[in-house]
């Protein structure tokens, strides 16, 4: 077993959540206050960028400038200073930047590092404010606490935190190749890995046993994690993994997947290379193509 993964996008994000503070009325009311407390901007599930010479930057407007449908979320700290995310309804666009589906700006490749690992939190914490209004116990209306990491009903007292919902994607691979597979929901020559939701009930590998042989109709014999991938669209976390196929010929479920192939590193490598006018590799941001870079550069495999 070969793991040496490559830390995907989004990930190693620099903020100190502090959730200490979290708890503190005094030290949120402060840090509200403090001058040089910065919020990132969601209207309308986009959000807030400036359009720089080298591609896109978070606009971080001062929190005291920007008056959100609820208190802001306070997402941590930047050495001493204060960071929040604030959902607005309809808003103009400020000299210079744009409200951006934040998957756009992934794929696009213009925006990534520490600052994509940032807003990918914001946005699942903004998004799961805005579903979730009402208590899923007695339907009574919810308010924010906890700067933002609790929703209190003030009906029934019931608590709802912030949801992370687990979803396995693999790598499957048969001796020296790895299957990439085409969903009847993404563009062209768009390939990628398989993936789907672990179940109530499951292990991540128990997952990854039941989603291959669903989807590819392969058995799996070994099966690891690698690494993973919060996936804020809306509240996904990646258990990026590795599992051998005991079979090599596909059975694929036709209502998800319309082909697959098994590829060697050669052909994987010209995959990445543009140079196959049938199949298109993962986009930039996606852990599939981290993963996929990561077994044909022999980063993670089963050393065959
Ligand atoms: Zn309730």
């Amino acid at each position: 077993m070969i793991q040496n993964p490559t830390p995907p996008p989004l990930t190693g994000a620099s903020l100190d959540r502090a959730a200490h503070l979290r708890d503190d009325p005094d030290a949120l009311a402060r840090m509200a206050a403090d001058p040089n407390a910065r919020t990132v901007v969601f209207s309308h599930d986009q959000t807030l960028f400036r359009l720089t010479e080298t591609g896109l930057a978070l606009e971080w407007k001062p929190l005291g400038e920007v008056s959100g449908d609820e208190p802001p979320v306070f997402l941590g700290l930047a050495g001493d200073e204060p960071r929040f995310v604030t959902r607005i309804g309809d808003a103009e666009e400020p000299e210079g930047c744009k409200y951006i589906d934040l998957r756009s700006a992934l794929f696009s490749g213009d925006f990534k590092g520490d600052e994509a690992a940032i807003v990918s939190g914001a946005k699942a914490i903004s998004g799961w404010h805005a579903n979730h209004q009402r208590c899923a116990r007695c339907g009574g209306a919810t308010k924010p606490a906890q700067g933002g990491w609790k929703r209190q009903c003030d009906t029934c007292k019931a608590q709802h935190f912030p949801r992370t919902d687990p979803v396995v994607i693999m790598l499957v691979v048969n001796k020296d190749r790895v299957a990439v597979a085409h969903n009847v929901h993404f563009p062209d020559t768009l390939y990628s890995l398989i993936a789907g939701f672990v179940e109530p009930g499951e292990t991540i590998e128990e997952a990854v046993r039941r989603e291959t042989l669903e989807e590819l109709g392969l058995r799996c014999g070994r099966v690891d994690y690698l690494c993973s991938q919060p996936w804020p669209f809306p509240a996904g976390l990646m258990f990026g993994c590795i599992a051998e196929a005991l079979d090599d010929e596909f059975t694929l479920e036709e209502a998800e997947l319309s082909e697959a192939y098994w590829l060697d590193r050669d052909a994987l490598a010209a995959v990445f290379r543009g140079e196959n006018e049938k199949i298109s590799p993962p986009r930039t941001g996606a852990i599939a193509a981290s993963l996929l870079k990561d077994w044909l550069d022999g980063k993670v495999g089963y050393g065959t």
